[in-house]
């Protein structure tokens, strides 16, 4: 398993202080949260490729922009954030990239089985045109979002990725706050190809716990090997991130 630190933590910061601040902290890897570039529509990803070069970084994985459609008019955008963060995964060099369904959960059954076959019959072919593979997140009870659970995942899976060619971003934090942890491992321990690693309102590890030592045990009898995303709220204090990254580099030997 390898390390890694979502910069969406940075996110106020501008590209060049964001990496900094990542490498100050002594990471290698990143994810790239698109919530990095200050529009997420913005189109000039050769900015964020030359920063990233300068950086020395490692982009391992990209977290797409993402938007939850509420009606069927924002499926265009939609489908838009979904290519620019396709587009600016490939200038910074990684074929990996979390998406999440990009639909709320409060529409209807058949309008959302259409907006998700609308959005996915775009963003599909263009990534695989890229050479990239999409991971899907599960999300958390209180997102928009939907995709919380086993049920709800089965569904989105049903309709865009009958063939089972997509990845699957486990997200801890959001596993331990919709108690799903068991349930999303059995049903999809497997296809995991990312982690998002926090826990409960994205607090940081700063030890070992049960509950932790247990996903880590998991993971590793289904033989995952990929990246091990730190993914903090906000105000986690840079002190908090370093102890957490102590933290992770220990167990990782171990597991
Ligand atoms: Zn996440």
């Amino acid at each position: 398993m390898i390390l890694s630190l979502s910069n969406g933590i940075f996110s106020k910061l501008r590209l060049e202080g964001n990496f900094a601040a990542v490498k100050r902290l002594g990471f290698q890897n990143i994810e790239f949260n698109m919530k990095s570039i200050k529009k997420e529509h913005d189109t000039d990803v050769y900015r964020e490729q030359k920063a990233l070069a300068a950086s020395d970084l490692n982009c391992l994985t990209l977290h797409s922009a993402v938007l939850h459609v509420k009606d069927p008019i924002e499926v265009h955008q939609a489908v838009y954030y979904g290519k620019i963060s396709l587009e600016c995964a490939r200038a910074l060099h990684t074929s990996l990239v979390t998406v999440h369904s990009n639909v709320s959960k409060k529409l209807p059954r058949d309008v959302r089985e259409r907006c998700l076959r609308e959005i996915f019959g775009e963003i599909k072919p263009f990534a695989k045109q890229l050479g990239i593979k999409l991971s899907l997140e599960n999300l958390s009870y209180n997102s928009t979002g939907f995709g919380k659970n086993v049920e709800q995942l089965e569904e989105v899976f049903g309709v865009i990725d009958p063939f089972g060619e997509m990845g699957i971003t486990f997200d801890l934090c959001h596993a331990l706050e919709s108690k799903e942890v068991n349930n999303l491992l059995e049903a999809y321990g497997s296809r995991v190809c990312n982690v998002h690693l926090a826990n409960k309102a994205h607090q940081p590890f700063t030890k070992e716990t049960p509950e932790l030592t247990a996903f880590l045990t998991k993971l590793r009898s289904f033989g995952y090997q990929g990246p091990i995303t730190l993914e903090l709220e906000h105000k986690t204090s840079l002190e908090e991130i370093a102890k957490s990254k102590t933290l992770f580099e220990k167990l990782l030997k171990k597991f």
